[in-house]
């Protein structure tokens, strides 16, 4: 058999959050000395999870926005795939001075430090309504920085949707008013 005529896998029937947790890695001590990095290229590498993944965000939103906004660098990979299953636009957040056009910039906290997220500042124009998609929540400032933007730029931030929640972090209390989705909280 060719791999053209190869059948896809069957769909994955286990809850969301056990597709999602049985395929996200710890990574002890990455990028810095004590922080526990929780991979997900496993889930990303397995095609019947990732597939059941983007069904399951795109099931929450559709109708109800006009654009998925991805957020550097995880966050563009899913948000595009999401986009792509709802039939609306994707819009990219990126670090600062990646985007080519004009930007609005925000400015936000890390656990050492500061960084800059930037917005194509026509990309809402007319008032799309946005879905907010990264990989983790972690202290939220990511996230927070990046409704900004979608709130600046002139769009309505409909949800925040995540894989995982690292809720020891509190993450959502940078985010009230916002819809926050995570299909796995730890
Ligand atoms: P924060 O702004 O603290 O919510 O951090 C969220 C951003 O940092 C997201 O873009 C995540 O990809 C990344 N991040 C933070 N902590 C982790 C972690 N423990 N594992 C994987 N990614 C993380």
């Amino acid at each position: 058999m060719t791999d053209a005529l190869r059948p896809l896998a069957a769909p994955l029937t286990a809850p969301i959050g056990e597709i999602v947790a049985s395929r996200l890695r710890d990574v002890p001590d990455f990028p810095v000395p004590g922080v526990v990095f929780k991979d997900f290229t496993p889930l990303l590498s397995d095609g019947p999870a990732l597939r059941a993944v983007v069904q399951d965000i795109a099931g929450r939103y559709a109708g109800h926005v006009d654009v998925i906004v991805g957020i550097e660098a995880r966050g563009l990979i899913l948000g595009a795939a999401v986009a792509y299953e709802l039939g609306v636009g994707f819009v990219p957040v990126r670090k600062a001075g990646k985007l080519p056009g004009h930007t609005h910039s925000a400015e936000y906290d890390l656990e050492y430090g500061s960084a800059v997220l930037e917005v194509h500042a026509d990309a809402f124009a007319g008032g799309r309504r946005a879905v907010v998609m990264d990989d983790v929540l972690a202290t939220g400032g990511t996230a927070e920085a990046a409704c900004d933007l979608v709130e600046r730029a002139g769009g309505s931030v409909e949800g925040v949707e995540v894989v995982l929640e690292l809720c020891f972090l509190n993450g959502r209390s940078k985010l009230v008013g916002r819809p926050v989705h995570a299909m796995l909280s730890l």
